[in-house]
């Protein structure tokens, strides 16, 4: 079993710990030294050596490991693991009732208490990311504990750490029947190719499942919609069904053209009659102004960080400009819809990277409807940073 170490939180620190802040960091802790190998069980104590939780050992980003426990007689075994997904997958069961949404998450790391791991459902399929050698050594017990709670098709696994945080390539197949992919899921019965085989993107991010309709209901129908940063094209797939007149799909990535393609077809709409290319957003931002084309309903969903050949994109530093470039390209009163899932800033920061922007394009400009992470991907107040995806839908006054 995994041995224990004691860890004495920094005094500056302990009621940020004892109010049930889940996430240890290396400056919260007088003896990090103590902290050898990923998996062993910590106990968080204060500076009088009074109880405050008992988690891991797991290094992922800027954290040392999750508290994941307030019970300090409560052991971190299987049942442990079986009452936490149970829990969890209670709280789901809409969703395993919903015949139109076949795919959502079913555990989301700290928010369902346990943080280092998240569990998705695809149709029968499960699929675990972990994100830490430290919660990986828990693997067997928790795949155990999964296996008495749910009925599945398979389960598959995604490793998501490395000493670079990257994604390890490997066997992703844990138990089950080895599916034949793609599958094909239903969000809102619209549906979606799903490859959990290939890598850490498996052709859809669930978080995005109320933005997806209120495009298609709100914002589509008679319009034209430029998708940028479009991966497997979700937002113009659901864009087209909406009614838009066509929809225009930019990703850099080679395989975002046939991903996006297949995502048409298996929908019943033509991909000829939409726009698909591959090319980088920042370059096709200047076709369109060459070419003076204007969008009605423009998409930004860029990753929080990328590195093109040209270019450099943090969403912290660099949004503002990114906007800029859409309102450029906007309709008078056509909409953009501003979306980050970087955890570095909050709401706020992000409403005032919109105004500045507005402003130093000399437009004005009017909020219509915000989003943030949908009910399965629970989170918990105590660790806002765990609420990482901003959306914003905002009109151009004109
Ligand atoms: N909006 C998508 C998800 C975007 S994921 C959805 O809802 O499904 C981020 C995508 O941005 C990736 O597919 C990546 O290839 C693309 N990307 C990153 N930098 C880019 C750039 N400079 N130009 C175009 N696409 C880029």
């Amino acid at each position: 079993m995994s041995s224990e170490v004691v860890l004495q939180v920094n005094s500056k620190f302990s009621s940020k710990y004892k109010g049930g802040y889940p996430l240890i960091h290396q400056e919260a802790i007088t003896n990090s030294r103590d902290l050898k190998v990923e998996g062993t069980i910590i106990k968080l104590v204060d500076e009088k050596k009074n109880f405050i939780g008992k988690g891991y050992y797991g290094r992922q980003n800027k954290g040392y490991g999750w508290i994941i426990s307030q019970n300090e007689h409560e052991s971190l075994n299987q049942a442990f693991f079986k009452r936490k997904l149970t829990a969890a997958i209670q709280e789901r069961r809409s969703f395993y009732e919903d015949k139109e949404t076949t795919a959502f998450r079913v555990f989301n790391g700290e928010g369902d208490g346990i943080g280092g791991f998240t569990i998705d459902y695809f149709d029968g399929y499960y699929l675990i990311n972990w994100y830490s050698k430290g919660i990986y050594t828990f693997q067997p017990l928790i795949i155990e504990a999964l296996k008495e709670v749910v009925e599945f098709k398979a389960i598959y696994e995604k490793k998501r750490f490395d000493r670079d945080g990257k994604y390890i390539e490997d066997d992703e197949f844990v138990v089950g029947k080895r599916g034949e992919f793609p599958i094909i899921v239903k969000e809102n019965g619209v549906r979606f190719a799903i490859y959990l085989n290939e890598g850490a993107m498996v052709g859809v991010f669930l978080d995005q499942r109320h933005v997806r309709k209120t495009i298609m209901e709100k914002y589509s129908n008679g319009k034209s919609v430029l998708n940028t940063f479009s991966y497997t094209g979700a937002f113009s797939i659901f864009a087209a069904l909406g009614g838009a007149t066509k929809t225009t799909s930019v990703d850099l990535a080679n395989r975002s053209l046939n991903r996006t393609i297949e995502q048409f077809s298996i929908n019943d709409i033509d991909f000829e009659a939409q726009d698909i290319i591959v090319e980088d957003v920042f370059k096709y931002f200047k076709y369109a102004v060459k070419k003076e084309l204007k969008f009605d309903t423009v998409i930004l969903d860029p990753p929080s960080f990328a590195r093109s050949k040209k270019h450099t994109f943090s969403a912290s530093k660099d949004y503002k400009n990114l906007l800029k470039e859409a309102i450029a390209i906007t309709e008078d009163n056509g909409t953009i819809v501003a979306s980050t899932n970087c955890s570095s800033f909050g709401m706020k920061k992000f409403k005032g990277f919109i105004k500045d922007a507005f402003k130093e394009m000399n437009m004005d400009y009017q909020l219509m409807e915000e989003f943030s992470l949908p009910e399965d991907f629970k989170t918990i107040k105590e660790f806002k940073e765990g609420d990482y995806l901003k959306v914003v839908f905002i009109k151009k006054i004109g």
